[in-house]
């Protein structure tokens, strides 16, 4: 037993309901009980997709279990095949169903599906989750799909460079992009947009909006772009040992990862690099079209970005993307990086091992927020669940990763991956902290009592509650129900030296969203020094003591 109050994932049936939603032609029988059709909503409401996810529940009651629910579930089998007729059929069931051990698989296995292809999923509730599900459904569909076009042992595997000698441009897979991952529908178009302009033709697209007609053409491509390795990773995995192909495995996330993907894909697919293209022309000189994240973290509105200490967590894909992004092309200092996607944790601590720091792998959000309020950060790069806790310490937030809310699928434009997607990072990792001139005048003029310690006018709505207008002030009206935002210092814990006056008042000159931190320094140098009150003196001695 674990006490849970939010998951950062599903359980693994709903990975395979996104395998089946992503697709054209699969249809999803799932042993359920009533009630799991809510997860219907996670693609009609936060997807906002204009037709139900093709699943059809067995939706068991109570009083079926003294029944024969395996009864239910070829019943149900034959009537979806028939409504739907699709092209291939996953069955599977949900975590009670698991319990209840029908086998719907090797149920629908003993049946006449009139000849089309069936997986039968072994997904394990207890102990595995949502995108594990959405891999092992993966996997498990292209498997099944390529199994007679499976090369005999020892055949020699095609060269990915052979599109020279069939005289076409060469060609490749993308692989991983579904429904609920993280901005696919628009890094999709941005990627294949990349792939163009560079001569190179996109394939199959898998398995957002695939049939699976098109994963029997997967081993016609040169390459495998295995662009979300949660997903795609083992079945990329599987077609480089089956079949010989390649895999590009650079997530192309930030200028740097952009340009270190299109040198892979050059690579594996002996091509020469485009005169006038990439290392050609410095990326992000201010007239260079391709993006303007890097001349924009270079201008100067951008010098009071860096060394902003920043908290990262999310899934592994994107939480080691931003950590490069941040660290190598924004100027942060990375106080924090870790991740829930247990299966890719040795990739989270070798990105974080190469900052300095230790990774946080957990999928207890307790345990992140408590390290987020340990690292003190100014910015905080993280999921929903991040976006929750930063707000409950006033620390600004940007969401970079499923899971996602509905303002994570949004109308416009937004890709994360390729030069547009860097653009789209440093506005919406910019945009939460206070302004440079803000944060300027904030330091010098503490009194005013609109632009109050904490308060990021550029995101509108009012003043915090705990700014202080100076006493005499006119009061401003304030509207009822005002967001109360705390500002980013954390109580003394029991048994820290105490605060003198004069140590308080010092303490009140430093700019909020370092204060926190400056609190801390001084208290761990008092109780170093074995000084039980803290005074103005105090202070400055443990700032020179920690700048030392
Ligand atoms: S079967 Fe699993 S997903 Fe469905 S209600 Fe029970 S715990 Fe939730």
């Amino acid at each position: 037993m674990e006490l849970t109050l939010w998951t950062y994932e599903g359980p693994p049936h709903v990975g395979a309901l996104r395998i089946a939603a992503s697709m054209q032609g699969v249809h999803y029988v799932l042993h359920a009980p009533q009630g799991d059709t809510y997860a219907d909503l996670l693609f009609t409401m936060i997807e906002r997709r204009d037709r139900r996810p093709p699943v059809t529940y067995t939706t068991f009651q109570a009083r079926d279990l003294g029944g024969d629910t395996a009864e239910l579930v070829k019943r149900t089998i034959t009537e979806a095949v028939e409504r739907f007729q699709p092209e291939a059929l996953l069955v599977g069931e949900s975590c009670t169903a698991e319990l209840i051990q029908d086998q719907p698989g090797a149920l629908a296995a003993g049946m006449d599906l009139g000849g089309i292809p069936m997986v039968s999923l072994e997904l394990p509730a207890y102990s595995k989750k949502e995108n594990w599900g959405a891999a092992e459904t993966f996997y498990q569909l292209v498997r099944q799909l390529l199994a007679d076009q499976l090369p005999a042992p020892g055949t020699p595997a095609p060269s990915p460079q052979r599109w020279r000698q069939e005289g076409r441009r060469p060609r490749v897979n993308l692989l991983g992009p579904s429904l609920l991952g993280f901005r696919c529908r628009d890094d999709v178009r941005e990627v294949s947009r990349l792939l163009g302009a560079e001569g190179i033709d996109v394939s199959v697209v898998a398995p957002l909006d695939a049939r699976p007609a098109d994963l029997q053409r997967i081993p016609a491509a040169d390459a495998n772009v295995c662009l979300y390795p949660e997903v795609a990773g083992p079945v990329c995995s599987w077609l480089e040992r089956r079949f010989g192909q390649p895999v590009v495995r650079t997530v192309p996330i930030g200028v740097g990862a952009t340009t270190a993907f299109l040198a892979e894909l050059r690579q594996v697919l002996g091509m020469e690099e485009p005169a006038g293209s990439s290392a050609a022309a410095e990326p992000g000189d201010a007239g260079d079209s391709r993006s303007r994240l890097p001349w924009y973290s270079r201008s100067v509105d951008s010098t009071y970005l860096t060394g902003k200490r920043v908290f990262i967590f999310a899934d592994a894909t994107h939480a080691i993307a931003a950590a490069r992004v941040a660290s190598q092309e924004l100027g942060f200092q990375v106080v924090g990086l870790g991740s829930y996607s247990r299966e890719l944790a040795r990739e989270v601590r070798a990105a974080a091992k190469e900052l300095g720091l230790e990774a946080l792998i957990t999928d207890d959000y307790l345990a992140v927020e408590r390290a987020m309020a340990e690292a003190m950060p100014e910015l905080v790069l993280g999921t929903q669940m991040e976006r929750h806790s930063a707000k409950r310490l006033g620390i600004p937030c940007a969401v970079i990763s499923a899971p996602l809310h509905v303002q994570d699928v949004p109308a416009r434009h937004a890709p994360q991956m390729g030069w547009e997607g860097a653009n789209e990072l440093f506005d919406s990792w910019v945009h939460p902290l206070m302004m440079g001139l803000e944060e300027h005048l904030i330091g010098m003029f503490r009194h005013d009592f609109e632009f109050v310690e904490g308060h990021r006018s550029h995101l509108g709505g009012s003043p915090p509650a705990g700014g202080q207008p100076p006493a005499g002030a006119a009061q401003p009206q304030e509207p009822a129900a005002a967001t109360a935002v705390a500002t980013a210092v954390a109580p003394s814990p029991a048994g820290a030296p105490s605060w003198d006056p004069s140590g308080e008042a010092e303490l009140a000159k430093i700019p909020f969203f370092v204060r926190g931190k400056v609190r801390r320094n001084t208290e761990a140098y008092a109780r170093d020094h074995g000084l039980a009150r803290i005074d103005s003196e105090a202070l400055y001695a443990a700032k020179a003591h920690f700048s030392a």
